[in-house]
Parts: C-alpha cells; sequence; structure tokens
C-alpha cells in the first residue's frame, strides 16, 4: 500500500493542500508512497516559522545545541536496517551500499558534534595601544538545503547538523523521487524535541525550490545534483542576494597504469563504476589505459561487468541494484547506443536486459565501451548509470591530458605501484577529489566534499570546517575601554 507523504512544520506533520506525484520502487516499479509538490504558500509558513524559531536557537549555547545531536546519532545507529531498508526500495541500491551511505552520514552528526571549537573566532590583544580585536562567528538565520535522489540519507546529513550545530534553524527539501528517507529522518529527529520550527522539512519539486530561492528571509542555500540545476540554483540564490554553495554533476576518470597491480585495480574499479548501479558522483565512469595496461584491464574489467549479480537490493547476494527510473534506463541505453555508433565497441553490453521476478523493475546491466574517442560526446557527457568507457593514453602526460579534457572536475583516480607517478597526477589531476589506488575518492565528514569545475559552484564545500564556515558570518570587533590602570604591575 503507498504512503501518502506529509511535511514537517513547526514541529508537527501537516498534510499539504497540493498535487501528489508517484513514488516508485525501481526494482518493481511499485507505486510506494505519493509526495506532495509543495506550493510557495506553504514554503513561506515554513520559513516564517524557522525565522522565528532562529530568534531563541541563535542563543542557545552551541555546547547546548549539539547534545540533540549526540542523542540523534544514536537513534540513527538504532534505525539503521530500517533506514537502509527505505533506501533500497525507494532508490534502487543494495542494503548494503544503503547501511555504508547510512554511515557517511551519521559521520557528519559525529563531526558537526564539534561545533563548539569549530566555529570559535580568534582575537588579539593590543592590536594598537589599549585596543583588542576579535572576530566572531554567528549563524546566518534560516538555511535551506535541495537534495539529490541518489544519497537520501547521506547528503541531507552534509548539511543539516552543522546547520543547526552552528545555530541557524534548517529547511529541508528532499529529492520528490526518493522523499521516504527524509520522512524517516525526521521522525527520528521529531524524538529529539527540538524547538519548534529549528528543523523543517517540504517536499515538492521546482516550485517548491524556487520558493525557497526567493523568499527574502532564506540567507543560505545548499544543493546537490545535477550540473544544469546546480548552475541554475547558484545563480537565481546569488541574485536574491543568497549565500550558495551548489554541487554538481560528474564524469570521473581513472588512469591504469602499467605496473599497477591489476587484481586489486579491477576489483576496485568495477566496485567504483557499477557500485549504486553506477548513480554515484563519484563514480568512475572512463578508464583511461596506459602503455601496456591496456589488454589485461579491458579483459578483467570485462569479466568483473560480466559477473556482477544484479537484482532487488534487499536480495542475498545482489552485488548491484535498479536505475532510478524507467526515464534513466531510457536514457542510458540510449547513450550507450550512442557510444556504439560514435566509434565505440561494445566489450559487454547490459542493455535489454532483466531480473527474473522482477521483470517490470529499470534494468541496466554493466556495460563497458572500449575505444571511446575522446572528442565523443559519450567521453564528455555524464551518463549516471553503470557504464563504463574505455580510453587508452601511451604515457602519463597524455593520459593527464585526457583527464584533464573535462569539464567536470569531481574526482581523478590513479592506480599505479610507481611513487613518481602518483605524485605527478596529485599535482596536474584537475580535479577536487583525488584518489590514488582508491577508486571512489569520497572524502571523510572532516574533510570538505571538494568538486571542482562545473562539479561545484560556490566556494565553500559541504562537510568539515568548510560547512561550519559556510553557515556562519564572521564579525569582527574593534574595541577599547578607558582604563586607568598601571602600565607596571
Ligand atoms: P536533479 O538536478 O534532477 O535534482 C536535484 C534537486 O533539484 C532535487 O531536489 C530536485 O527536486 C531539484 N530540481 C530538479 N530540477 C529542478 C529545477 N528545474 N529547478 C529547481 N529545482 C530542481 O538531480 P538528481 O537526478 O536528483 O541527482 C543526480 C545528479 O546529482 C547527478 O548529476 C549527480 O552527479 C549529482 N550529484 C552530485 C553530487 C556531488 O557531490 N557533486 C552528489 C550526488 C549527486
Amino acid at each position: 500500500m503507498s504512503e501518502l507523504l506529509l511535511n514537517y512544520i513547526n514541529g508537527s506533520w501537516q498534510r499539504a493542500d497540493a498535487p501528489y506525484q508517484s513514488v516508485r520502487n525501481p526494482a518493481t516499479a511499485e507505486v510506494i508512497a505519493e509526495v506532495p509538490l509543495t506550493p510557495a504558500e506553504v514554503v513561506a509558513q515554513a520559513v516564517e516559522g524557522a525565522h522565528a524559531a532562529f530568534q531563541e536557537w541563535r542563543h542557545v549555547p552551541a555546547a547546548e545545541r549539539v547534545q540533540y545531536l549526540f542523542r540523534f546519532k544514536f537513534l540513527l545507529e538504532d534505525a539503521l536496517d530500517d533506514l537502509a531498508r527505505t533506501i533500497t526500495n525507494e532508490c534502487g541500491k543494495t542494503h548494503a551500499e544503503s547501511i555504508a551511505e547510512l554511515q557517511r552520514g551519521i559521520e557528519n552528526v559525529e563531526t558537526a558534534c564539534g561545533v563548539p571549537l569549530l566555529m570559535q573566532g580568534y582575537n588579539n590583544e593590543d592590536v594598537a595601544r589599549g585596543i583588542d580585536e576579535h572576530m566572531i562567528r554567528q549563524p546566518l538565520g534560516v538555511v535551506a538545503a535541495i537534495t539529490p535522489f541518489n544519497f537520501p540519507a547521506m547528503i541531507p546529513l552534509w548539511f543539516l547538523p552543522y546547520a543547526i550545530a552552528t545555530g541557524n534553524t534548517f529547511i529541508l527539501k528532499p529529492s520528490e523521487r526518493t522523499p521516504m528517507t527524509s520522512a524517516k529522518l525526521f521522525a527520528l529527529l521529531d524524538q529529539l524535541k527540538l524547538p519548534k520550527g529549528v528543523l523543517q522539512l517540504v517536499n515538492g519539486s521546482k516550485v517548491t525550490v524556487d520558493a525557497l530561492l526567493d523568499h527574502p528571509l532564506v540567507r543560505a542555500i545548499s544543493f546537490v545534483g545535477s550540473t544544469p540545476v546546480a548552475k541554475y540554483v547558484y545563480s537565481r540564490a546569488a541574485a536574491n542576494g543568497k549565500r550558495a554553495q551548489c554541487q554538481g554533476g560528474a564524469k570521473n576518470p581513472v588512469v591504469i597504469m602499467p605496473g599497477a597491480e591489476m587484481e586489486m585495480a579491477t576489483r576496485i574499479v568495477a566496485d567504483s563504476a557499477f557500485g549504486c548501479a553506477g548513480q554515484r558522483c563519484l563514480a568512475s565512469s572512463v578508464a583511461i589505459t596506459v602503455g601496456a595496461a591496456r589488454q589485461a584491464f579491458a579483459e578483467s574489467i570485462a569479466e568483473a561487468a560480466l559477473n556482477r549479480v544484479v537484482g532487488y537490493g534487499l536480495d542475498e547476494g545482489v552485488q548491484m541494484g535498479a536505475v532510478i527510473s524507467a526515464e534513466s534506463k531510457a536514457r542510458i541505453e540510449r547513450l550507450i547506443g550512442q557510444g556504439a555508433s560514435e566509434g565505440a565497441q561494445l566489450l559487454v553490453d547490459g542493455r535489454g536486459k532483466t531480473v527474473r521476478g522482477y521483470e517490470a523493475g529499470y534494468w541496466v546491466f554493466p556495460t563497458v565501451l572500449d575505444g571511446v574517442p575522446p572528442e565523443s560526446q559519450l567521453a564528455q557527457i555524464e551518463i549516471f548509470g553503470p557504464v563504463l568507457s574505455l580510453m587508452h593514453a601511451r604515457d602519463l602526460d597524455e593520459a593527464i591530458r585526457l583527464v584533464n579534457a573535462r569539464s567536470y572536475g569531481n574526482m581523478a583516480c590513479i592506480f599505479t605501484s610507481s611513487g613518481a607517478a602518483a605524485r605527478q597526477f596529485r599535482a596536474q589531476a584537475h580535479a577536487g577529489n583525488i584518489g590514488i589506488n582508491v577508486g571512489v575518492a569520497a572524502p571523510m565528514a572532516f574533510y570538505p566534499f571538494s568538486g571542482w569545475g562545473e562539479s561545484f559552484f560556490g566556494d565553500l564545500h559541504a562537510q568539515g570546517k568548510h560547512g561550519v564556515e559556510f553557515y556562519t558570518q564572521t564579525k569582527v570587533v574593534v574595541e577599547r575601554w578607558h582604563s586607568g590602570w598601571s602600565r607596571q604591575f
């Protein structure tokens, strides 16, 4: 039976007078929920409630604010399996992948518990005779995050804990394709008995997002999603005078050097390219083999693609789930066909496949295309599916030129046994997250998630100290007190 989802506004669950959209389980195509597409008037109520709550919340000492987060961490851990099942059912990934995503989210809750230390300012005594100067950090006010479908727990948790720990009030607008996880997260948050209005959940799509972008009381916008929408959100937020951090799409290359440990490289690249059905902004989608690495890697990655077990993410032994929607499946299959027509050779073709017992699901099996021309569309475009394109380079310099010939800059990786090659790659690759013998270079919560180029618009990234800086404004105080002290004491 499908569940009717609600918004969470001013401490209570509310039914929206709004059009509803169906949420489907990608493995079965069954409708599992109906999500409201919240209109601007209701968004305004959420913003105004958050603004009212901010007046008190900002004065609650940081050490007290983080006590809620300590409790939230334990509630998340107790609910791990239930949350993971929800993620798998609405997003399609495997249960193990859902657990892993939750753990990365919880890491952010833990890191934000350090906010009393992380948001400290600094000061100097006697910047001039009898004058002291201080820098303090203050919260912004109402802040909002707009998140994508592919990590429905982790990505909201890149923002929410830092935002409220630093004294802001926070509104989440989750993906309308995977909103059930947020409803579960907010059911846990409701148990914390935070002051009403500190956390708000508004469901919806473009209309809801635009209402947040245009409301004058929203001070900052965090966004994660595709590049065209990231650019749009960044420019509209900026035009309205808001602070914004917008993470976009990706096309991540991995370089395989001769002499790399081939069995390890194959296993890790296969996990990176096909894990989460390739629907990960840190998925490796282009593998560039250098010199003699070409044949061995092409053979072993093709075998790994063929052997990957695809199915419903809650079934035992499944290694890869479905893609998010019928439209997404059709788009990925069309791009695979386009790659073949642009001159690539299909080593493994994952189109037109199905899983027994789940024939209605949105299945695309692992696909490997060899000899993808660097100038082809397939080499540039984000496919966001389990598709790996192979390219070849004579030497590391040429491989790095291919790595840098993309507009995206989320991640670049190298597999090598040479420290010199790794060092050159680290210095010259144009990407903000670098992996060395690592296939998904996801920064821990205490490092910034450092996309570059078309993968990020803004300057302060999500997570860690960047998150704290993004959600606070600096205030500098220059201070003189008349005193009759003696200069000798
Ligand atoms: P999306 O851009 O379609 O949607 C993201 C969010 O924007 C959703 O909440 C959606 O409701 C909203 N939205 C969509 N269209 C809009 C519009 N026209 N106006 C205003 N709001 C709009 O992205 P998606 O398909 O949910 O997620 C996949 C994308 O996210 C991929 O491109 C992936 O690379 C990217 N992603 C990036 C990162 C990163 O860290 N850089 C992380 C995860 C996902």
